[in-house]
């Protein structure tokens, strides 16, 4: 891979690649802007199969963030980091601090927070080396798990779209299929059923699935089903790329809302295949920037409180709601109106003057 076009490509700001022999770190943060704020994003320790799989996860992520940031009307930028490894065999308390240290030496350019393989206790180490470092637990000052925010902006998204679909944000009887229950899923879950939404669930992992159940009284299906369930919303709450040109044709939604990252396979095809299939689609990033947004919280002047971030993260109703009205006012796709709300915020402020101060 030629590197530099890579970066320059997507117009990414740094990149930095950091080694420590003794702990065997090897590392890849990317800083893809900083117009907004710092650069936030999560540390994924992950075994790659190549360097350049890494490096290309990296800087798609990067990037990523620096849209759902923009999008849900935050003072950050977008980065990203990946260590290299198998969490369960190469983490070590001297790789977490080796790697904080790197982050440390970027001097809050970038902010780290907990991803796929790193978790809540990772980063209260990787806080004694670096106050750069967001989602630590609440006894050291930060706002925990952020999986719960991630659920609750998750139903206001699905609140939005009810009232844009359907002239009322009630779910009280609206049938949603939720693909995972696991972290996000079940907290969502749980939420849905006190709404009085009827609920079916699957899962790859039995437990998730009693769980829902037995719990709120959830219907379950097999999971090559879910997507095709007659319902009303599909929230897609387990892995990526579930938007494809094989399942967009068995929907039977009248709407996509879920926290699953990166849901459309293949971009702006899937976004338009939706489109015609008359499915009203809540880009990703949007529904799923709770997370984002809690941990955002703590970098408040009067720190992390959890009653304003709860209040912050509902507002993500606003957000669809002004995407799906931009997309119908504008005539494009949902996915396209919440890149250019990203994209014009981003201008905007980037276009503000430097006023100097006299010292
Ligand atoms: P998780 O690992 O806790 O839960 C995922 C669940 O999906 C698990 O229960 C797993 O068994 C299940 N699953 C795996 N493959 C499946 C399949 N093929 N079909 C159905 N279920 C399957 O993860 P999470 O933290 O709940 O995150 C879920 C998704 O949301 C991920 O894509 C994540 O990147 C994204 N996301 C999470 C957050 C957050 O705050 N946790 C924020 C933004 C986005």
């Amino acid at each position: 891979m030629d590197v530099f076009d890579r970066i320059e490509g997507d117009d990414h700001e740094q990149v930095v690649f950091c080694h420590d022999r003794n702990s065997g770190l090897r590392a890849i943060v990317a800083v893809h802007s900083t117009r907004l704020g710092p650069a936030l994003g999560g540390t994924r320790f992950y075994p790659y199969a190549s360097e350049a799989e890494g490096l290309e996860d990296v800087l798609r992520l990067a990037r990523g963030m620096t849209y759902k940031a923009a999008a849900a009307g935050l003072d950050l930028g977008g980065g990203k980091a990946v260590i290299f490894g198998d969490p369960r065999r190469d983490k070590s308390e001297a790789l977490l601090r080796a790697y904080a240290r790197h982050v440390d030496a970027l001097g809050g350019r970038y902010l780290t927070a907990e991803d796929v393989g790193t978790n809540q206790a990772d980063m209260d180490i990787v806080r004694r080396e670096t106050r750069f470092v967001t989602g630590i637990s609440r006894a050291l000052g930060g706002s925990g798990d952020p999986s719960a925010a991630t659920a609750v902006g998750v139903l206001w998204a699905m609140k939005a779209v009810a009232l844009h679909l359907w002239g009322d944000m009630s779910l009280v009887g609206r049938h949603v299929a939720v693909a995972g229950v696991g972290k996000v899923g079940r907290a969502l879950v749980s939420h849905l059923a006190e709404e009085r939404a009827r609920v079916t669930v699957a899962d790859v992992t039995p437990a998730a699935v009693d769980w829902a159940v037995a719990g709120v009284g959830a219907e379950a299906v097999a999971v090559e089903r879910i997507h095709s369930v007659d319902c009303d919303i599909y929230a897609p709450c387990a892995l990526g790329g579930v938007l494809n040109t094989r399942t967009i044709p068995e929907l039977r939604c009248a709407a996509v809302v879920g926290c699953a990252n990166n849901q459309l396979a293949e971009g702006a095809a899937s976004a338009r295949l939706l489109a015609d299939a008359g499915v009203l689609y809540a880009p990703d990033f949007v529904a799923n920037a709770g997370g984002l947004i809690n941990i955002a919280e703590e970098l408040a002047p009067g720190g992390y409180h959890p009653e304003l971030a709860l209040a912050a993260v509902r507002r993500i109703f606003d957000t669809v709601t002004s995407v799906l009205q931009s997309a119908e006012a504008d005539g494009v796709g949902t996915a396209e109106a919440a890149d250019r709300l990203a994209e014009t915020r981003i201008a905007a402020l980037s276009a503000v003057h430097q006023i100097r101060i006299p010292t």
